[in-house]
């Protein structure tokens, strides 16, 4: 598996320090509406300035500030984007043809009329969804260089793929300023890099989605590890749990019997896009995806408490001896 190299590497969320005298400086900071965290072998300053490029492209992606590319866009219906704002729509909609558009940006007005977007959260009626499904669509997105254009009715969310895009520059950025090895961690989005002194694997834990703690730990070298889960943002109503990954081919929370999909590859941003696409594919489709594929792994814990872990990450994931009913499951190709 090229995803994972061999490096022993460091431990996302935890031991910062203490290896070999050497001190992991951390920096946080709230942006792109989650906690980040940025952690390396490096003075303050340094991680204080990814910070700020943090900000800078939340600044660009936004769909809740105004003066934002994405913003622009839906407002206008075209725009001139960034260069980097064009990357990452570029590399969404390719992601959105490769999971058969269960990541579509398009959603945006979807998730909006259902809350998501403002906390002002409701169960629209069939028709709403129905008349809003008409304009979804990653196909109806004209990009072409860094032109980007909208039918009237249509709107872009890059809120599935951002953090991960995101995560890839900061890391970028600090290798070549020097930072030898770091966590970039945006809300659980985390990416590792470089080598920990003491030379062991960075430790992430998967969280377990029905409580406290994690369901088991991965081991892993220089990756990505980005997890999507329905207990990250829900209402109730009426006693029902209505969850933020909505599936495209209805207009409703993605129903699929599992509660969080993990994946881990090279590159954040193909983690983020496909954690959420392989949410809404369900078991079966994601794991027909993955196996076609050999350029990432994957975690998912169901509803019914099944840890299904594809063969490629099986001897890296640790699951929590503590946590009694999970029935684990390796996946083979
Ligand atoms: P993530 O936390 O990366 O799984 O992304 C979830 C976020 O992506 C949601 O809060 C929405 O903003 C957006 N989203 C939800 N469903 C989809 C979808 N099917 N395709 C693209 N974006 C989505
Ligand atoms: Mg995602």
């Amino acid at each position: 598996m090229k995803l994972c190299k061999l490096i022993p590497v460091i431990a996302a969320a935890a031991t910062l320090c203490g290896c070999g005298g050497q001190h992991m400086e951390q920096y946080q900071m709230f942006a792109m509406d989650t906690y980040v965290t940025l952690s390396g072998y490096c003075d303050r300053k340094t991680l204080e300035d990814a910070g700020e490029e943090v900000r800078r492209l939340e600044g660009l992606w936004s769909v809740n500030i105004e003066s934002s590319d994405i913003a622009r866009l839906n407002r206008d219906g075209s725009a001139e984007l960034s260069a980097e704002t064009a990357g990452l729509m570029s590399f969404t909609l390719s992601m959105s043809e490769r999971t058969g558009g269960a990541l579509d940006p398009t959603i945006y007005p979807v998730l909006r009329e259902w809350g998501f977007t403002t906390d002002e959260h409701h169960v629209p009626d069939d028709d709403t969804i129905a008349e809003l499904l008409e304009n979804v669509g990653w196909e109806k997105v004209t990009l072409d260089g860094r032109s980007a254009s909208l039918p009237v009715g249509t709107a872009v969310d890059a809120g599935a793929v951002a953090k991960g895009y995101a995560a890839d520059i900061i890391a970028e950025r600090l290798k070549s300023g020097g930072v030898t090895a770091g966590i970039v961690d945006l809300g659980g989005n985390v990416l590792t890099f470089g080598q920990k002194p003491d030379g062991s694997d960075w430790k992430v834990s998967v969280r377990d989605p029905f409580g406290d703690g994690a369901a088991g730990t991965l081991s892993v070298g220089e990756c990505s590890v980005v997890t999507s889960g329905s207990y990250e943002r829900y209402f109730e109503q009426d006693g029902v749990r209505y969850h933020h990954i909505i599936d495209p081919a209805t207009g409703r929370p993605a129903d699929t019997g599992l509660e969080s999909v993990t994946v881990i590859a090279g590159e954040s941003k193909l983690c983020d896009a496909l954690s959420t696409a392989l949410f809404v594919m369900g078991e079966d489709r994601a794991f027909d995806l993955w196996r076609e594929s050999d350029d990432f792994e994957m975690i998912m814990i169901t509803s019914d408490k099944r840890l299904l872990i594809s063969e490629g990450i099986a001897d890296r994931f640790e699951p929590d001896s503590k946590k009694k009913d999970y029935s684990a499951e390796v996946i083979r190709r």
